[in-house]
């Protein structure tokens, strides 16, 4: 839990996997579905959404009747194979979402095994007084219900299931639709753990086909007592309506606002390094950039010198006609700019393909000046798309980049030396996240101090979730006795 990511640490981890990957060139030579991986039978997932709450249920019985220290070494397996297979997970999920890049989304995988709080995340609260004593304990809700998205597929399986095996639960999961085999590996990993380091067979369950039919089936089944969501606004909604104790982890939209007192060459490279991270999937991930215009020119030629790619006024018209596509609603008639899914999380040579731009595999992220109002600036993205818009002054600058965060209240980022500007626009964005002077990674832990989390539960307020979120609190009172002072 003492690891804190050094930006050579980082690197190195990169460059070890890229290697072992013969140069990055990697492709999944296995065959998988959301029931097998090369032929090898995942362990916990079930075809039936009853079957697979039954066997979480059997999964929680089992954690509640091992001891802790049990329990955290069934939890230090999960992080060893977390670790040794992460760059597998992480070529399965870019070879089954076409999203994101292996070599970070292995990095990924290792900060959810060096970061992400055990048991000892959990701790009793004690009152004593004129009347005795009262302990408060963090109890476990019983089987968990988990949707988890295709951006952090494996990742957000295997965070999830440490916190919530950690506080004593079982978990079944309904994972995304377009990431089934990724998600599914990673609950066959965490049962293979648990058997390996003594658990139950099975310790967490999952779905070989989920649909929205099996989350409503989860939804509704008495034995599920918390669900847990990460995702977009529809599917947080949908779990916050269900009736039932909900965490919900959803959308943001991060601004980034540098000021004329940065470090402008270093809030550049940290910049680019955020919003390029596994091609900009992350919901922390810098998404518009509100630059003072007394700076945007070297911030933008700094950026360059980073990998970060300009493209004209003309060819954004054109990009965002290709990235954003018109949907209607079915039931309102309402046509609405959606992001074109063939287009998310895609590397940015990819995209400047569609507009006729060849480049290298070297540029990492695209670049854009725009006004506020330009859809860039207006939807998340999630791809390695950044637009930045010139303001005149601190006013403007919060003005504009609370506007583009949309109240999601999710995580914001500034470039800064000023302590009245990063006070002013941390007050003013309320976002649950907020990095001052660092890529956006590092508020994740990445690079930062603090535990890791992928379900950052902003709209429910338990924040970078861990073991704790996923508690009841219980009293228990002693009256008249073991106060010793
Ligand atoms: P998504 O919203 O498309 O899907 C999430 C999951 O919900 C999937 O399993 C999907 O099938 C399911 N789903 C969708 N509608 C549903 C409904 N009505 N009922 C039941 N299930 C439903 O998510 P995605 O595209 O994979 O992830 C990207 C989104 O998630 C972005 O908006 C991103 O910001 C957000 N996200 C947030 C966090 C966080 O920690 N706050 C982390 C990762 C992703």
């Amino acid at each position: 839990m003492a690891i804190n990511w050094t930006e050579a640490q980082i690197e190195e981890v990169i460059q070890a996997v890229i290697k072992s990957l013969g140069g990055g060139a990697s492709a999944v030579k296995n065959s998988w579905d959301g029931s097998q991986y090369n032929s090898r039978k995942y362990i916990g997932v079930y075809a039936d959404m009853n079957d697979a709450i039954d066997a979480a249920t059997a999964g929680y019985k089992a954690v509640r009747a091992m001891s802790l220290e049990e329990r955290e070494k069934v939890i230090s397996a999960i992080r060893d194979l977390c670790r040794s297979e992460a760059p597998t997970m992480a070529e399965l999920g870019v070879a089954e979402t076409k999203m994101g890049r292996v070599a970070h989304k292995t990095a990924k995988h290792i900060l959810v095994a060096d970061k992400t709080p055990g048991t000892a995340d959990i701790v009793a609260q004690v009152k004593t007084g004129d009347y005795g004593l009262t302990l408060t304990e963090m109890a476990p809700f019983g089987v968990v219900g988990s949707i988890t998205p295709s951006t952090n597929p494996s990742e957000t399986v295997i965070c999830n299931s440490i916190g919530m095996i950690a506080a004593g639960n079982g978990v079944v999961f309904n994972p995304h639709p377009n990431a089934i085999a990724t998600s599914n590996y990673a609950v066959d990993l965490v049962n293979r753990a648990s058997a390996a380091a003594g658990g139950p067979s099975v310790l967490v369950a999952s779905v070989i086909k989920p649909t929205l039919d099996s989350a409503q089936i989860m939804y509704k089944h008495p034995n599920i007592r918390l669900l847990v969501c990460t995702g977009g606004p529809g599917v947080v909604k949908s779990v916050l309506s269900s009736g039932k104790k909900a965490i919900g982890a959803g959308a943001g939209n991060p601004p980034v606002i540098v000021d004329d007192t940065a470090d402008v060459k270093k809030a550049a490279k940290d910049i680019i390094d955020g919003c390029s991270f596994d091609n900009n999937l992350p919901c922390i991930a810098e998404k518009e950039v509100f630059a003072f215009k007394n700076i945007a020119d070297e911030l933008i030629s700094e950026m360059q010198n980073h990998g970060a790619y300009k493209i004209t006024a003309e060819q954004a018209e054109k990009l965002a006609n290709i990235v954003l596509v018109d949907v209607k609603n079915p039931k309102t008639g309402i046509v609405k700019k959606t992001i074109s899914r063939d287009c998310v999380g895609r590397d940015a040579a990819v995209l400047l393909e569609k507009i006729g731009v060849s480049v290298g595999n070297d540029v990492r992220c695209i670049i854009c000046e725009t006004g506020f109002e330009h859809p860039f600036v207006q939807h998340e993205l999630m791809m390695p798309i950044l637009p930045i818009v010139r303001v005149n002054d601190i006013d403007e600058a919060i003005d504009l980049a609370v506007k583009a965060e949309h109240g999601n209240r999710h995580t914001a980022h500034m470039h800064s030396k000023n302590i009245d500007h990063l006070t002013r626009f941390a007050r003013a964005v309320e976002t649950t996240i907020f990095v001052k002077n660092a890529p956006s990674y590092a508020g994740i832990g990445f690079g930062g101090e603090g535990h890791t989390t992928f379900t950052i539960a902003g709209p429910t307020g338990e924040g970078l979730t861990s073991a704790r979120s996923f508690t009841r609190f219980r009293r228990c009172v002693l009256s008249d006795a073991f106060r010793i002072i």
